[in-house]
């Protein structure tokens, strides 16, 4: 399409030779081996066989699809596709501008506000850190059973785990083997089992709301939503290297939290009857299930005082800064972070 636009784009005059070129972010430099390199006559035979119809179909669609692009859409307060939730976050900021919170963003935002501000403005992440070898094993552990409980007619996982589960991901060898019993483990808990259809199955799917009292957007994507009988259940699943004993679990994964405050809210449909968050622990020696009940009171107010504790600051915050400390060492935005030589020098560490 750039190709083509470079090519033929009015007034003209037309060039003899067109490219185009990939420039890296953080060094400026241009790709080596240009994504097109070619006559404008080539530019517009290529944009026919391959750019056409894509854009066709994409100017034509006509559905919702709440989700990240929600972010930057100042369409969400009149989109039927998005549900209102006033007092969700638990905070009141009507006068304020419009915001996305999610909880990935709010543990982002805990340690560290500046780190949330970084990475919420799309800046380059730094692979080395983003990609360390428990979270791709996560990662592909996560993908790997996405896929497995996407697959139609429904199956429930089985103890046989095949040697190519790791996909595109290329993990150590103590990581692959490791990974390989944590999914040997999921069959014992495997939601499926409890699945009659493969239509009472939602893998991964986003979630928007909008909470106009604290003048903010919500996005959330659970590991995977299912029904037992006519009630929808909340998964997230977890891996670990060893045994975890949680302090304050909805502390520790504010989504859970979030979980039982829509479930509590009835904002999935369904019977409240077996409605419930679980978080599923994938660790060496076995899974664990731990059940929450968004129909306790206590529990339900626990996640209450979560989700508030984690927005309130948030909400009030407009200079985002940056907060040093030892968890500087795992931060994947610091090449950007205005205390740099602070972190480093905390670190000790001469990134
Ligand atoms: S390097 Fe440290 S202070 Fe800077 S953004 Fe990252 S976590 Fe925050």
């Amino acid at each position: 399409m750039a190709a083509f636009v470079t090519a033929w784009s009015q007034p003209g005059p037309t060039p003899r030779r067109v490219r185009v070129v990939e420039f890296g972010f953080l060094d400026g430099r241009p790709d080596p081996t240009p994504l097109f390199d070619g006559t404008p006559e080539e530019a517009r035979v290529l944009f026919n066989a391959e750019a056409l119809d894509v854009l066709s179909t994409a100017v034509d669609g006509g559905e919702y699809s709440p989700g990240r692009a929600c972010r930057s859409c100042r369409f969400t307060a009149v989109c039927p596709a998005v549900p209102k939730i006033g007092g969700l976050l638990g905070v009141q900021a009507r006068d304020r501008p419009l915001r996305t919170w999610s909880p990935t963003s709010a543990r982002s935002y805990r340690e560290c506000p500046a780190r949330s501000y970084l990475r919420a403005s799309m800046l380059p992440v730094d692979e080395a850190v983003e990609r360390n070898a428990s979270a791709e094993r996560g990662r592909a552990v996560h993908d790997y059973l996405a896929a497995c409980h996407k697959t139609v007619p429904h199956n429930a996982c089985g103890l046989v785990v095949p040697d190519v589960w790791l996909g595109n991901y290329a993990l150590a060898d103590d990581q692959h083997v490791l990974g390989s019993e944590l999914l040997r483990f999921h069959a014992e808990v495997c939601p499926m089992l409890y699945v009659e259809s493969s239509e009472d199955v939602r893998v991964e799917p986003s979630l928007v709301y909008l909470d106009e009292e604290a003048s903010s957007r919500v996005l959330v994507q659970p590991d995977l939503l299912y029904r037992d009988g006519d009630s929808w259940v909340w998964r997230e699943v977890k891996t670990s290297a060893r045994r975890r004993r949680f302090q304050d679990l909805l502390w520790d994964y504010p989504q859970l939290a979030l979980g039982l405050e829509l479930l509590g809210r009835g904002a999935l449909d369904g019977s409240p009857a077996r409605s419930r968050v679980e978080l599923e622990v994938l660790r060496p020696g076995g899974a664990d299930l731990i059940t929450l009940d968004p129909f306790s009171p206590g529990t339900r107010q626990a996640a209450r005082d979560v989700v508030r504790r984690l927005v309130a600051p948030w909400r009030e915050d407009d200079l985002f800064i940056a907060t040093p400390g030892a968890h500087c060492s795992a931060c994947e935005v610091a090449r950007w972070c205005p205390s740099r030589q602070q972190c480093d020098a905390i670190s000790g560490d001469a990134r």
